[in-house]
Order: C-alpha cells, then sequence, then structure tokens
C-alpha cells in the first residue's frame, strides 16, 4: 500500500451465543439439524405469540462485558429493526438500538513488532439471527428457507474506527475469540458461520484526521479473509481517489476465489430500518447482585493468563501470549511443565517440534496424537541424560506418529544414550590411531578438524554419543 495513505477499520463481530435454546423461545439453538425441525411458532412469527427472553443469553452478555471491562447498562431495551426477507417470517428482527447492554470496554492487542495496542470497543448489543436462505440446491428451481437458525442467540460486538492495517484488525479479532472461547459463550468458528465479522474500511492521507466515506464488507469467514479483503479493499479505494473519484457508501461483498470486493446494495442508513420499541418485551433490568454473582464465575481470561505465566514460569511476553491465546495450550502447556520441568524447555519443545508436528498434520490442539504426560516422559529422558536431544527429535517424530510412549520407542530401538566414558575413550583411540594425519593436523592448529572427528564417532555410535562427553574427551585427548 502507498505509504501516504493509511487505512481506518471498524469491525462488527456477530458471536452465536452457545446457550442451548434460542434468544426467545425454548426452540434448541444448536447447529446442523435437518432443517426447520428446530423452530416452533415464535420463531416463525405466528400471531399472537409472545417472546420470552432467554436470561442465559444475558448472562453471557453480562460475562463479556465484564471481560472487556466495560459497562453493563443496567437496564437495556429490545427494538423492533424492521426488514423484509424470507428468512424473517416476523418482518423484524429483535435487536438493540439505543439502549444496548454493553457500552465501552477495549481489547488489547499485540503486533509483530513487539507493541500492543488498545482498541476500544463501541458497544455490545444482544439479537436474534435470521434463518438461511438456500438457493442452490440445483435440482429444483425453488429457493428453500431453513428457519433453523432464526432466533438463535447473537452478541454484536462493534469497535471503534481504531484499526490502522489488516494485521491490526487480525490480531484484535484472534483476541475476541480467544476472550469469547475462555469464557465458553461463544465457540469462536468462523467456518461454520458461529462467528462472524464485517468489516467496514476507509482510507485517508496520512495526518488527516477526519473520517473519509466507509465501505463495508460481507461474507468473511476466516481471520485471513478478513485480512485480505481489507487490504484489497484499500487499495481500490486509494486508485479511486488518485483518479479524483469519490467512495460510495455501500456493502460490498468479499469474493475469496477472485480476490476482489464487489458491489452488493448501497448501504442503508438506521432511519430505513424503522426501529422501535418491541412492545412484545419489558425493559431489561439487571439486579446488582446477579453482577456481582457473575463476577465469581469469570474464569482467567487470556490476558490474565499471559501476565501469570510471565511471572510464574519466567516466560517471555511473547511466548506467554502464543502459550495463553488458547484454553487448551495454556492447559497442555500447565500439564507439560507439571510444577516442576524446566519452564523455558517445555515452551520451546510446544512452539517447536510440537506446534509444527501439529501444524504439518492439520490437527489442533485438542486432536493431539500425545498428551502432556507422553512429551514430558521424552523431556524427563533428555534431562536425565537418557538420550541426546538429537535423538529426542527422532523419537518425537514416531511418539507424534504412534502415539506410543518415548520409552518403549527408546528401548525397542536401543537410542539410550552412550553415557560411558571408557566406551567413548576407546572409539576415540580408535579414531585417532586410523588417522594420525588428522591428529597431526589438530596439533598443527587446524582445529577445524576436531569437527570431523566429532562426526565420526558419533557416526561410529549411531548419534548416541553423549554429545558433550564425546567434545570433552576430544579436546582432551587430541591437545594430548
Ligand atoms: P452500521 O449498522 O451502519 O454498520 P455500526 O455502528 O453497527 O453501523 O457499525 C459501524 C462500524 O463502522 C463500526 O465498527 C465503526 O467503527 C466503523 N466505522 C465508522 N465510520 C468509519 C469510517 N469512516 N471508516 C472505517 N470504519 C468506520
Ligand atoms: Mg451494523
Amino acid at each position: 500500500m502507498r505509504q501516504d495513505y493509511e487505512m481506518v477499520i471498524g469491525l462488527e463481530v456477530h458471536a452465536q451465543l452457545t446457550t442451548n435454546s434460542k434468544l426467545f423461545s425454548g426452540s434448541s439453538a444448536e447447529f446442523g439439524a435437518e432443517p426447520n425441525t428446530q423452530t416452533c411458532p415464535v420463531d416463525l412469527g405466528m400471531p399472537g405469540v409472545l417472546p420470552v427472553l432467554n436470561t442465559r443469553a444475558v448472562d453471557m452478555g453480562i460475562k463479556f462485558g465484564l471481560a472487556i471491562d466495560a459497562n453493563i447498562n443496567r437496564v437495556n431495551r429490545f427494538d423492533r429493526k424492521n426488514y423484509f426477507y424470507p428468512d424473517l417470517p416476523k418482518g423484524y428482527q429483535i435487536s438493540q438500538m439505543d439502549y444496548p447492554i454493553v457500552e465501552g470496554g477495549y481489547v488489547d492487542i499485540e503486533l509483530e513488532d513487539g507493541s500492543e495496542k488498545r482498541i476500544n470497543v463501541t458497544r455490545m448489543h444482544l439479537e436474534e439471527d435470521a434463518g438461511k436462505s438456500i438457493h442452490d440446491l440445483g435440482e429444483d428451481r425453488h429457493s428453500h428457507v431453513d428457519l433453523n437458525r432464526a432466533g438463535v442467540p447473537l452478541m454484536e460486538i462493534v469497535s471503534e474506527p481504531e484499526l490502522r492495517t489488516a494485521e491490526e484488525a487480525g490480531e484484535y479479532l484472534k483476541k475476541l475469540r480467544s476472550i469469547l472461547r475462555f469464557l465458553e459463550v461463544c465457540d469462536g468458528n468462523m467456518e461454520q458461520g458461529s462467528m462472524r465479522c464485517d468489516a467496514n474500511v476507509s482510507v485517508r492521507k496520512k495526518g488527516e484526521d477526519k473520517l473519509n466515506t466507509r465501505v463495508e464488507i460481507k461474507n468473511l469467514n476466516s481471520i485471513r479473509n478478513v485480512m485480505r479483503a481489507i487490504e484489497h479493499e484499500a487499495e481500490r479505494q486509494i486508485a479511486i481517489y488518485e483518479y479524483g473519484g469519490e467512495i460510495d457508501q455501500e456493502t460490498r461483498l468479499w469474493d475469496a476465489t477472485k480476490n476482489e470486493t464487489r458491489t452488493m446494495r448501497s448501504k442503508e442508513d438506521a432511519h430505513d430500518y424503522r426501529y422501535f420499541p418491541c412492545p412484545d418485551l419489558l425493559p431489561v433490568r439487571i439486579p446488582e447482585d446477579r453482577i456481582e454473582e457473575l463476577k465469581k464465575e469469570m474464569p482467567e481470561l487470556p490476558d490474565q493468563k499471559k501476565e501469570r505465566f510471565m511471572k510464574e514460569y519466567g516466560l517471555s511476553k511473547y511466548d506467554a501470549s502464543v502459550l495463553s491465546m488458547q484454553r487448551a495450550s495454556a492447559n497442555f502447556y500447565e500439564s507439560l511443565v507439571n510444577g516442576n520441568r524446566d519452564a523455558k524447555i517445555c515452551a520451546n519443545w510446544m512452539m517447536g517440534d510440537f506446534f509444527a508436528a501439529l501444524n504439518k498434520a492439520g490437527k489442533d490442539i485438542s486432536e493431539s496424537p500425545i498428551s502432556p504426560e507422553q512429551l514430558g516422559e521424552l523431556m524427563d529422558l533428555i534431562s536425565e541424560g537418557t538420550i541426546s536431544g538429537k535423538i529426542a527429535k527422532t523419537v518425537f517424530e514416531e511418539m507424534f506418529e504412534t502415539s506410543r510412549s518415548a520409552k518403549a520407542i527408546v528401548e525397542e530401538k536401543g537410542l539410550v544414550q552412550i553415557n560411558d566414558t571408557g566406551a567413548i575413550e576407546a572409539i576415540i583411540e580408535d579414531l585417532m590411531q586410523q588417522s594420525p594425519e588428522n591428529v597431526q593436523a589438530f596439533r598443527e592448529g587446524k582445529t577445524k578438524v576436531m569437527g570431523w572427528f566429532v562426526g565420526q564417532t558419533m557416526k561410529a555410535t549411531q548419534g548416541k554419543a553423549n554429545p558433550a562427553m564425546v567434545n570433552q574427551i576430544l579436546q582432551q585427548k587430541l591437545q594430548g
């Protein structure tokens, strides 16, 4: 991107809550059921029905507000957002307009260059999801509607336009997802649509502080796509400004295969929706003691975990933040250290060989073929001197493939490290006898041949000789 421009980005995130039932009815909110099997007259908008608010969803909203240090509005209210669409049988969506449950708060992000940034959250409101129109079944030429999703509870989390790069947007989403998962209020799965993001993007010349016209991009089903779409959209807008054009305020769709955004519709304004307070629902009043109870239920959050990892285990900020971002990896790490193993070496093994192997296998840590106890056993074999660090890497590969224990693999393959001084000395003496010219060279100051001796000794022992001992004995003997 051109250096004289900067991006201005604000994200709207829809997070589907993990309640059992819907926001205003008792229908199941579970994902993946046969179409239209999880609906009731309330979801279908039948005449005469009345919505009843799911208090679990309200609790989840409060917890999120507490997690981002926001104001919880003790009185908040539901409004009707009116529009017509086949997947919205009532003709309106119940949302919160003027009095959302949560206002303010922030999410702190860490950037690759080590810097940190605070992103302020404007608001979070609760609303119901719409159903789903399906146009591409192929067999007949009809469109279909699945109303299982109609009425499923969502949180809409709106950020201030404070993000300045695609990287910042990506880190904000990662941190937000991590908070939602730690709170167990949303599974954060963007591919399945339980966390969705719309990106608002504008560009301006650096140094300006007015906000230019923004474009909203929809259809972003992964963090990577959010980042790519933002970059492409910013380039498109810069090109238009450079040709003296204007940006239309509109909603665009991201096409991940063509790598471009394209017009979906011109942006509607709030007044197009004719918002008004939903007459079927009383304002929500949150008692003070409910908030106090929920405070007690709050889990340790990613940032708190990161701080604790730095203090308790002496990890660097970077290592601590990588290991604490996902609860599964934080738990794995703590079981691996198990109160006694070297915390830094554990972090290195997890973030090195272990994460690389998971990555290569396309597995999440929750699907890891080896447990922290198994990896711990391998690390103990290294620290006791039973195997060398190098051998450990091959043992690890086999463990990862077969889920077998480190000890079993080491025993079966006879990989136990040779720590017997006499045995190593014998091999080295043999070598020196076979190649007196190299001994001579060393003694004449060509210390490079040391490498050759180390290599030969390791070869003679199939890599099993204790490397520290080999070095020490060689130094001694070669120097005569
Ligand atoms: P709407 O419902 O019209 O999309 P919201 O208030 O829900 O409006 O969301 C607006 C989003 O757009 C917020 O995330 C905000 O930070 C962002 N935003 C507002 N103005 C700009 C701008 N000029 N450039 C980029 N983002 C903006
Ligand atoms: Mg919006």
